[in-house]
């Protein structure tokens, strides 16, 4: 058995490697560099965790997230890995003590902030110890064109410059090609080898549905659920973030606010408690989320509509780090298809860059108003085929579709009867009213009445008339211009000619029940028992006997076992040490720290 393979046993407690995995510490191991892509929860850590362990020296592992270092440091000395970071929350005592630690050899894993690691002060230390190989987390940070910019990254190929013979590994869950050719050109790993994962994550269910009163529609799906389940919610705004985690809180579902408004320590104070705490609810501004690895994250829920596809993955992909099945959900209309048009039209970019912005938009829309499996249609947006999932909201219910042409025609001729023959844009409100035949003040004031096309749609309600207009702005037949009043869009002439279908799919009415744990593919070797009963009852005491562990020692509950061990444990009833070993996510340094206490709480029942 390979060194490596014996740690992830022994250390780590995990039967086999996922993926890729095996392949990239090989190659790392064996000094090569390594540009490693992998989807969200799809088990980078390990891939330069257990290299800086099987090497000799310390793993160098750039962060940006400095608020999260002292989490990721303490889930590593949980496995009894000697790891320690630098960053400016330490006191000078401290950072000489880890410095010392380092120079001596006494560190498996140094974690460093970027800025922190470029000073000449810093490079010179390292130099004095040994460095087993640098790690680059969030490699995408160097991307000058993502949201995730940070310019001390662009300094960063100076280590291979410094330190030509050892490895370096650029690791990220960002995939667009273009990222991943910055990632290359800027990090100076021309020649490294690429490992690029599927970025399926089969565990997630994706399901996207029309909004309607967003506050009780977002209670719904949780206490639905996932009631008790630690959750992120995304909003648009900061004012938003905090009118939806109230609605939630006094709905009786934990929830807090988090958004860039807020003072630093209450944004830490947020973060901590939801890495700390079971069932926690975090209303939040897409300033959240980067790098907080908790792995019991059950749902993500989308407000608002996200600017991209990307953006969305990137959210949604913080749900299931574990495996275990997870939901990402969204609720869209007609305002955020308006919102985020206009404020692409009324942005200060270049014509080129509303063309780009828009474009990444459209993509967007287009995943939301597919009547297709919604991860065939993501997979594709990031270059990769499949077929249908089974496990998104169209594969389990597919949408019923509906021949959509004429009304869409009626509707796109009001827009342009509008135009041509009063020099007049009006918003959704006033088109709708046109096309149903409403003698309103507005109505009346402007003569619409008198329009060819006045109550030539009495056939379909408000709603229906709303979720077309919204249908025909994602597909660019309509376009909204100043005061959200609509025109017609590139593609609309096609339609009005006649020579475009118009195939919607219709807006669901109930939604089928939820999936079950057994449809959803999990990464899990073995499929998880649904407990019940007896069993029910000693995970739950199994959990509370965690929380106390947590609880004394300052970590998060994951960090002691995940719910995935803990199941195990109430499911299979190990009654000594050597039985426990056997399980899943138990290595020596947990068997030594907390076997006797768990099988104490097993022997109980
Ligand atoms: P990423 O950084 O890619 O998002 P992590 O490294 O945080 O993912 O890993 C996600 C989860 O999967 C962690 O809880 C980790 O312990 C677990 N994991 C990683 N590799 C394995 C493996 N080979 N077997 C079992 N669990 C694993
Ligand atoms: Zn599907």
């Amino acid at each position: 058995m390979s060194r490596a393979r014996e740690i992830l046993n022994e250390v780590f407690g995990y039967p086999d490697f996922r993926g890729q995995q095996e392949a990239i510490i090989e190659h790392v191991c064996a000094g090569g560099d390594a540009v490693v892509l992998m989807p969200t929860g799809g088990g980078k850590s390990l891939c330069y965790q257990i290299p800086s362990l099987v090497r000799d020296g310390t793993g160098i592992v750039v962060s940006p997230l400095i608020a999260l270092m002292q989490d990721q440091v303490d889930g590593v000395r949980e496995y009894g890995v000697r790891a320690a970071y630098l960053n400016s929350s330490l006191s000078r005592e401290q950072q000489l003590d880890v410095e010392r630690a380092y120079v001596a050899g006494q560190l498996d894993l140094l974690y460093v902030a970027p800025e922190r690691l470029l000073t000449s002060g810093c490079l010179d230390l390292i130099a004095r110890g040994k460095p087993a190989l640098f790690a680059i987390d969030e490699a995408h940070c160097v991307s000058q064109w993502g949201h995730d910019f940070r310019p001390d990254y662009l300094g960063l190929h100076v280590l291979g410059e410094r330190w030509p013979s050892v490895p370096r590994m650029a690791l990220t869950a960002t995939a667009t090609t273009a990222t991943h050719k910055e990632i290359r050109e800027r990090l100076g790993l021309e020649n490294a080898a690429d490992f690029v994962s599927s970025f399926d994550r089969p565990n997630i269910c994706y399901r996207i549905e029309p909004k309607k009163a967003i506050a009780k529609q977002l209670i719904d799906f949780i206490k639905g659920e996932h009631l008790g389940q630690a959750g992120i919610v995304y909003a648009i705004s900061r004012a938003k973030t905090e009118q939806l985690a109230e609605a939630l809180t006094e709905a009786g579902i934990t929830a807090l606010a988090y958004h860039a408004g807020m003072s630093s320590e209450d944004r830490r104070a947020v973060q901590q408690r939801f890495l700390r705490e079971d069932g926690l609810v975090v209303v939040a501004t897409i300033a959240f989320g980067m790098g907080i690895d908790k792995p019991d994250v059950r749902f993500v829920a989308h407000a608002d509509l996200p600017k991209s596809v990307e953006g969305y993955y990137q959210e949604t992909g913080r749900a299931g780090r574990d495996g275990e099945p997870a939901e990402a959900w969204m609720a869209y209309g007609l305002e955020d298809v308006v919102k985020q048009r206009m404020f692409i039209q009324s942005s200060d970019g270049s014509a080129h860059h509303k063309q780009q912005q828009s474009r990444l938009l459209d993509a967007m829309l287009a995943l939301c108003e597919t009547p297709n499996c919604r991860r065939v249609n993501l997979l594709a947006y990031f270059g990769e085929s499949s077929a249908p999932c089974g496990n998104c909201d169209n594969c389990l219910t597919p949408p019923e579709t509906w021949d959509a042409t004429i009304p869409a025609q009626k509707l796109l001729s009001t827009v342009l009867r509008l135009a041509r023959e009063r020099g007049q844009a009006f918003g959704a409100g006033q088109i709708v009213d046109i096309l149903r035949g409403k003698e309103t003040e507005k109505v009346k004031r402007w003569h619409h009445e008198t329009l060819s096309t006045f109550g030539i749609g009495a056939d379909l309600s408000d709603s229906e008339w709303r979720s077309l207009a919204r249908a025909l702005l994602a597909r660019q037949e309509l376009s909204v211009g100043e005061h959200n009043a609509f025109n017609l869009g590139p593609n609309a002439s096609p339609v009005l000619r006649g020579e475009t279908q118009v195939m919607l799919r219709k807006d669901a009415g109930k939604k089928k029940a939820r999936t079950t744990r057994t449809n959803a593919a999990t990464h899990s070797s073995k499929p998880q028992p649904e407990p019940t009963g007896p069993e029910e009852e000693l995970f739950q005491r199994l959990r509370e006997w965690r929380a106390g562990v947590a609880k004394e020692k300052g970590i998060p509950a994951y960090m002691v076992f995940h719910d995935t061990t803990l199941r195990q444990f109430a499911h299979t009833r190990p009654r000594t040490e050597t039985e426990l070993a056997q399980i899943s996510g138990v290595g020596g340094a947990k068997l030594q720290a907390y076997g006797q206490d768990v099988l104490a709480v097993l022997a109980e029942s």
